[in-house]
């Protein structure tokens, strides 16, 4: 069995804790791992590792900042089967999916690259007389990502490319579900050629987070995971002082007016519904069925989500397993729920023939019609594949729900209606919007990020907001030529 460590100075670390979490393969049920849990000590020799990699790192050129971050992409893009098929052992997504994944993270990288236009700073002459004004953007120190499970890679990806290629050295701290492939991406780092201690990797759980929360030698944390902890993360580490951004969980509603192409949005609802299992922060969960819609389009979701083929990730399917038996057992118990509240199983997972292991943590698509506001099913976040129906009489209806949710991570409307979407997007709470689009997380060079319980903070990931969130801003004032300012003067400067 693989003990799966901690990585400190460019090498692993197995640290002095005897705590350990066992890692499963969701789609056999097996134990494949234990990982490590960081004590306090632990986590303070991952940190001071980083913080004694700073000077270096801000002092090393952009020139060679860039060369290192292009062999990355190069070593990640040649080998990106290893790093999804690492995915799919750990968290269960099928192949594709964790290719995808990848491939999503990769654009980051992509982005971080240019990273010396993304730094330029401006430039003032003459400001005053003879005086100039410029203004720089230096990095932060050693920084920390904590990241959830459902996407092991990239999420890390949307923040550490453009934090080291700024100058800061970094702290990931995995989820325990599925830590392996920090530790892959940590020896890519080091083949790439980035000097030991910029990148470095802390296993754990809560005394892992809380000591990057309290140390200050961390100066900025980027936070994904669920609403509660991204709450608390948020609360703590500013407390402490420190930049955070802490991005939340969701509840994606799709709205379908009765102008939209119903078998586009059929194709939608399920692709974006039991993509990754139900899995992602970005998955639609409820979908608004604006008066007549309903019957019909209830009945293309059913027939086409019937055909998804669920089982091992390694083989042919379309829907991998749930992460864990627990989640499995939780994300059923909504349905148990939903049912008994009145909302009618149009399609039950509960019965499910999974092709693969007996004891692997399956659950089928399920498709529950009828919800109403007021169901378990549609205030909880259930991170299942579970898509839940809302009968809606009108498009103001159907605004009116999603802007009372205290999510706003995603959104879509689906219509061919010019006119109503731009009313959409003008007036829907939520920060990421799809026109006729079902998941629609922006390209690296725009931000990703929700709004309300969605995300705490004011910066979202990646994009121009991640070059700022993970630097700060200087600005200097020179005057070279003629430097007598007229003798001595008390009074406050004034600009001629
Ligand atoms: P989680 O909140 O359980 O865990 C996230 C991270 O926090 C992990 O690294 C975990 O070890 C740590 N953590 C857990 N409990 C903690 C505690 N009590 N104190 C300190 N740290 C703690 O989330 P998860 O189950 O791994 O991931 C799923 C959640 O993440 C969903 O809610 C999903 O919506 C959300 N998510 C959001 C986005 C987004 O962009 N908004 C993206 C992906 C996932």
């Amino acid at each position: 069995m693989q003990t799966i460590a901690h990585w400190l100075d460019g090498k692993a670390f197995g640290g002095t804790s005897a705590r350990t979490a066992p890692v499963t393969n969701p789609a056999t049920g097996a134990v494949t791992g234990q990982v490590a849990l960081a004590n306090q000590a632990d986590a303070q020799a991952v940190i001071a590792s980083a913080a004694a990699a700073f000077a270096e790192w801000r002092d090393t050129s952009l020139a060679h900042r860039t060369q290192i971050m292009f062999r990355f992409r190069e070593l990640l893009n040649d080998r990106k089967e290893e790093l999804a098929a690492l995915i799919t052992a750990e968290h269960g997504k099928v192949h594709a999916d964790a290719m995808g994944e990848v491939s999503r993270g990769l654009e980051v990288v992509e982005f971080a690259c240019g990273v010396p236009h993304l730094l330029k700073g401006g430039y003032t002459e003459n400001a005053s007389t003879k005086v100039d004004i410029f203004s720089v953007r230096q990095p932060l120190g050693p920084v920390a990502v904590i990241s959830p499970f459902n996407f092991p890679a990239m999420v890390p990806m949307w923040f550490f490319p453009v934090a080291i290629a700024a100058g800061n050295t970094v702290v990931l701290k995995p989820s325990e579900k599925d830590p392996s492939s920090s530790l892959w991406l940590a020896e890519l780092w080091a083949e790439a050629g980035l000097p030991a201690g910029v990148f470095n990797v802390l296993q754990g759980d809560k005394d892992a987070v809380d000591e990057l929360l309290d140390n200050p030698a961390i100066k900025a944390v980027s936070f994904v995971g669920s609403t509660p902890i991204a709450r608390y993360v948020y609360q703590r580490g500013t407390s402490n002082g420190k930049r955070v951004q802490a991005l939340g969980g969701a509840k994606n509603h799709m709205v379908v007016l009765p102008d939209a192409d119903l078998d586009l949005a059929a194709d939608a609802a399920v692709n974006a519904g039991f993509g990754s299992a139900g899995e992602r922060c970005m998955a639609i969960s409820v979908v608004l069925a604006v008066d007549p819609v309903g019957d019909e389009l209830v009945g293309k979701i059913t027939q086409r989500a019937a055909t998804i083929k669920t089982g091992d990730g390694t083989r042919s399917v379309d829907m991998g397993p749930l992460v864990t038996r627990e989640h499995r057992d939780r994300v059923a118990r909504y349905i148990e729920a939903g049912e008994t509240a009145g909302a009618t199983v149009a399609l039950d997972g509960r019965s499910i023939e999974a092709d693969g292991a007996a004891a692997g943590f399956w659950l089928g698509p399920t498709i529950l019609d009828h919800v109403e506001p007021e169901m378990s099913v549609y205030t909880d976040e259930i991170f299942g594949p579970v898509l839940s129906v809302v009968r809606v009489g009108t498009y103001d209806d159907a605004l009116a729900l999603i802007n009372a949710n205290p999510y706003g991570n995603g959104t879509a409307i689906f219509t061919n209606d010019g006119g109503a979407a731009r009313r959409f997007h003008y007036e829907v709470e939520v920060g990421m919007v799809g026109i006729n689009v079902p998941i629609p997380v922006p390209m690296a060079y725009y931000s990703f990020g929700g709004w309300k319980n969605s995300l705490f903070g004011d910066s979202h990931a990646h994009g121009t907001d991640a070059v700022h969130f993970f630097t700060r801003g200087k600005a200097v004032t020179t005057r070279w030529l003629d430097p007598s300012h007229g003798g001595l003067e008390l009074g406050f400067p004034q600009n001629k």
